[in-house]
């Protein structure tokens, strides 16, 4: 099959487009037959890697997917054929955590792409109850573009951050493919959002999906001020903080006296330096998250499949120019999803 995949880490030149031998499916697996992926920044990491990081090589990259069930191993009951998109988040089925639907905190958990072989290919193979069927005329494209961000969007603010009707919602940083699906999913909840990004550019995409305050970061270095102005004075019952390093000690500044900070990710950086007397002082809740559960995935894919939630697209490139992909999103000039057709 045809597939990208890098033998070393490094930058995006070690991405070679080339075959590979498909991967078979085993008892209570199926094999989809790729139409489209989608880039995420995880991608970027596993690429360049992490020490400890041990792959077996080569790897292909990639947890976004959506096509058609080719193939299905012992005791699997789905017709061949079936348009499907995949649920990224592997657990074992059969632990404690996964009995008691928090399977994402599954004692084996993987994520397809980064500890296992992923969807830069023609063919990948998963668990039967990770695959959710896709109506006749969704586009491969769309659900691809949609389920890890919203996935994590709805298991952090939904799951994790108990976000209310007529909350207020701080998301930190306005393009991307993460906070992109938080915006939707916070409207759809009921909250009021302020967003803060880095031009205009980037907040119109946000007030597009919904936010009602925009914030601009370059133009307003005091942001978390501009902030606590917009809310009377009052702050953020919950502040959306995947940017990290450079951001956080805003963020903390941003929320109201008793609030929650989430996050999902770092995009700045993992280390984070901040003043500890805002935590206790205002009686904050920092709330960590990573993608979510088979029953979070199935509701919010749900939404999305009703297109009650949008995914914001960005560009679709073929799968062998996935490297020009990263590089776009390494830039930061994505404008919500960049995604890869198969
Ligand atoms: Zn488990």
């Amino acid at each position: 099959m045809y597939s990208i995949y890098f033998e070393k880490h490094g930058g995006s030149e070690n991405l070679h487009f080339g075959e590979l031998p498909a991967p078979e499916p085993g008892p209570g697996e199926v094999q989809v037959h790729l139409h489209a992926s989608s880039v995420n920044r995880l991608d970027l990491w596993v690429r360049e890697g992490w020490p400890g990081l041990k792959l077996p090589l080569p790897h292909i990259p990639g947890a976004d997917g959506a096509g058609e069930i080719s193939a299905v191993g012992d005791g699997v009951d789905i017709a061949i054929g079936q348009r499907v998109v995949i649920n990224p988040s592997l657990s074992c089925g059969a632990c404690e955590r996964c009995l008691a639907g928090m399977d994402n905190l599954c004692s084996s958990w993987h994520l397809l792409g980064e500890t296992m072989s992923g969807t830069y290919a023609e063919y990948v193979v998963v668990p039967v109850r990770n695959v959710l069927p896709l109506p006749e005329r969704f586009p491969y494209v769309n659900a691809a573009a949609a389920a890890l961000v919203f996935h994590t969007a709805w298991h952090s603010l939904i799951t994790r951050g108990r976000l209310l009707p007529g909350e207020t919602v701080l998301i930190v940083g306005a393009s991307g493919g993460v906070n992109t699906a938080c915006i939707e999913v916070a409207r759809f909840a009921g909250a009021k959002v302020i967003v803060v990004g880095s031009s205009d550019i980037k907040l119109g995409l946000a007030e597009s999906l919904g936010a009602e305050i925009l914030i601009n970061r370059t133009s307003e270095e005091n942001w978390s001020k501009a902030v606590y102005i917009a809310t009377g004075k009052r702050g953020a019952d919950l502040v959306v903080d995947n940017v990290g390093a450079t951001t956080m000690m805003h963020s903390l500044r941003s929320a109201r006296k008793g609030g929650r900070i989430l996050t999902v990710g770092n995009t700045s950086g993992a280390q984070l330096e901040i003043d500890n007397r805002y935590l206790f002082g205002k009686h904050l809740t920092v709330l960590g998250s990573s993608m979510g559960t088979h029953e979070d995935f199935r509701q919010v894919m749900t939404l999305v499949l009703d297109k009650k939630l949008h995914p914001a697209l960005d560009r679709t490139y073929p799968l062998s120019d996935a490297a020009e992909a990263q590089d776009r999103l390494a830039r930061g000039e994505q404008m919500g999803k960049i995604t890869l057709a198969i």
